[in-house]
């Protein structure tokens, strides 16, 4: 088992090396580190919501799902919930996952097999890449945001395949830029193809779906992916699509049939929290157009890349702002090209927090 230690040296050499840091108190924009308060900027928590609960959901559901969905572990709320963001993503049905992580994994490897191509957009997530490596389909990485080389390559090679998804994060995690939907829904069309949109970043933040931002509304050809950890609050993802993307996936998706179903009371409290999204996110949309022009920085969401491209500039950056008492992790390769700060504001924080953080930054 040497090999571990041989490669963890490596890491630690070219500054790649991680560590988990313990927080002593809950989500929020003020947590505790080492018995240290800090200001946080780094979770995705986007409104806040993530510290709050209502007894009544434990209470009524208690904390354990104890069996998948198609088992014993269905509950009426997971299914009100199913039907609340239909509404909100206005599209015909949706479905729980457990995770985002599973929920791009299993959709992506259940549309698309052997003979199928995907076109993915450089940026995605993870789990999206990882979900185009399982379906064994004929992958395309097309450079950022470029929808023209997805339309060029489809008119050229769309016909040696037999179906077509084209996938994208519409708030792109790392950077906050937005992909070019509308582009991307019209080709979607013209080639018979599919568009998976994941809306982990977006969902609460943008409004209740993406799409609304370019005016359009899903059709069968569109899927939508979205986690209710990042905004809503709690945990567990959803797909949203038609009546007959929910069926089949519940017949036919691995990471949905074979694992333990979302614990009801989460259903229970995101229903819950969905019911703040409003007020919250007028707060934020506020904070954030403030420090959009305080920093200049460009950024269509609530994540603000603060870009310093060398791996132990930006942990260093990152170290100093620690001392200072901001939280504000460096993300480095492999999750990004470029090493940067990832700044992310939320409805909780006010205009003095954030420009006291911009100043260290720019002082350090
Ligand atoms: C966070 C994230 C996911 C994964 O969602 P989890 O519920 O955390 O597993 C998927 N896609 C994107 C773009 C994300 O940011």
């Amino acid at each position: 088992m040497d090999f571990m230690r041989k490669e963890i040296e490596e890491l630690i050499g070219k500054k790649l090396y991680r560590e988990l840091r313990e927080i002593e108190t809950p989500q929020g924009k003020r947590v505790v580190v080492e018995g240290r308060e800090l200001l946080n900027f780094s979770s995705n928590d986007y409104l806040g919501l993530a510290k709050e609960f209502d007894c009544e959901c434990l209470e009524k559901w208690g904390t354990g799902s104890g069996a998948s969905r198609l088992v014993c572990g269905n509950f009426k709320v997971h299914r009100e919930l199913e039907r609340r963001l239909a509404e909100l993503k206005k599209t015909e049905e949706c479905l729980l996952f457990s995770t985002g992580y599973m929920a791009n994994l299993g959709v992506i490897s259940t549309l698309a097999g052997k003979g199928d191509l995907i076109l993915s957009d450089r940026l995605n997530h993870a789990s999206i890449i990882d979900g185009i490596r399982l379906s064994k389909a004929e992958k395309v990485i097309y450079p950022h945001r470029d929808w023209q080389f997805v339309k060029d390559y489809l008119k050229k090679n769309r016909k040696e395949f037999n179906r077509c998804l084209i996938v994208t994060d519409s708030v792109f995690s790392m950077d906050g830029d937005i992909a070019p939907l509308n582009e991307l829904f019209q080709i979607k069309d013209e080639f018979d193809a599919v568009l998976v949109i994941d809306d982990a970043h977006a969902t609460g933040v943008v409004g209740w779906s993406s799409l609304e931002l370019f005016n359009v509304e899903p059709d069968k050809r569109t899927v939508i992916v979205g986690t209710l950890g990042k905004a809503l609050g709690t945990f567990g993802a959803f797909v949203c699509g038609s009546k007959v993307l929910r069926e089949y996936l519940i017949n036919k998706c691995r990471s949905f049939i074979f694992t333990t179903a979302l614990p009801p009371f989460i259903a229970c409290q995101t229903l819950k929290n969905i019911e703040k999204v409003p007020e919250r996110r007028k707060r934020l949309i506020k904070l954030i157009n403030f420090f959009k022009k305080l920093s200049g920085i460009e950024s269509s969401s609530a994540i603000f890349p603060y870009i310093v491209g060398d791996e132990e500039k930006a942990l260093k950056l990152s170290e100093i702002l620690l001392k200072k008492g901001f939280l504000v992790p460096a993300i480095r390769p492999p999750t990004v090209k470029e090493s940067r700060l990832r700044i992310t504001v939320t409805s909780e924080h006010s205009e003095e927090e954030v420009e006291k953080l911009w100043r260290e930054i720019k002082g350090g």
